[in-house]
């Protein structure tokens, strides 16, 4: 059984947490925080926290037991400066630190940073935040970007979501760029703005496509809303996506917001793909 008495605040309060404990807060709001404090006190008390993705007691509420833990692998140097794909070795980089992708071919975004390998282990957060209403794994998926992408977020105008198309975020109910995007801005301190682009028609999975067709497919699917523009102007963005998977996605954003005015843009994300030739120690 998932405890559901006291799960971590979603962002901005955005979005329903887990099924029941929204009723529950309702109604706790209206007997006061002090009450509130003490009635989580006792419900976790009667019902040990679990950890975020299995039936582990823990704790700390919202937290990851000791086994899945050790399942994340954090994307750390060496790295190239430019997509942050991870290296095997720091000989793999240019002079200029860069991938040899990067180096061939630069783009838009001035940097890309994630917190997390693309594996197993992460899937096991991301999944289930993605498909199953798993909003609360928002929070701790943000202090892990935060930490990743704290020199991008120091240096942000702005932190906006890569949009979901409408269809998908009406299935879904929420959208999980933005709640990150939110969760990732609050931390930082720094102004978010959720709506700033949109999706203008429905994208496929670029999955294991060529680099040419991907651009292709993603190629002005992406807009600013109206009144973007003044947002952005002189600015720099920092975009949030949930998985970097081959960048044309980021790319294609960050075309949008570069071609109407913003200073830079930089992206962050909760995981990446990494490349299995880089991350083996293969130049590619
Ligand atoms: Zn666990
Ligand atoms: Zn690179």
């Amino acid at each position: 059984m998932r405890v559901s008495g006291s799960p971590p605040a979603p962002p901005d309060g955005a979005g329903p947490a887990v099924a029941g404990a929204a009723g529950l807060r309702a109604r706790i709001g209206v007997v006061g925080a002090v009450a509130a404090g003490l009635l989580r006190a006792t419900l976790d008390a009667l019902l040990p926290p679990h950890c975020l993705t299995c039936e582990a007691e823990v704790t700390v509420q919202g937290t990851l037991c000791a086994a899945c833990f050790r399942e994340l692998n954090f994307i750390t140097e060496p790295l190239c400066v430019r997509c942050g794909v991870p290296f095997a070795h720091a000989g793999l980089a240019d002079s200029r630190g860069q991938c040899p992708g990067c180096a061939a071919a630069p783009p838009a975004f001035a940097a890309a940073r994630a917190a997390l390998r693309y594996d197993e282990g992460a899937k096991r957060l991301i999944l289930p935040f993605k498909h199953a209403d798993r909003t609360e794994l928002a929070a701790p998926l943000a202090a892990q970007m935060a930490r990743a992408g704290a020199a991008l977020l120091a240096r942000a105008d702005l932190v906006a979501p890569v949009p979901a198309h409408w269809r998908r975020r009406l299935a879904r109910r929420y959208d999980q760029a933005a709640l990150l995007a939110r969760a990732v801005a609050r931390l930082a301190r720094r102004p978010c703005a959720p709506d700033l682009l949109r999706r203008t028609r429905a994208t496929p999975a670029l999955g294991e496509r060529g680099a040419a067709e991907r651009a292709a497919l993603v190629g002005g699917a992406f807009a600013l809303r109206r009144g973007g523009a003044a947002r952005i102007a002189g600015r720099r963005v920092l975009l949030v996506d949930d998985v970097l998977t081959s960048g044309a996605t980021a790319e294609a954003c960050a075309r949008v917001l570069l071609r109407a005015g913003a200073a830079a843009v930089d992206v962050l994300a909760a995981a990446r793909v990494p490349d299995p030739r880089l991350a083996a120690g293969e130049a590619p």
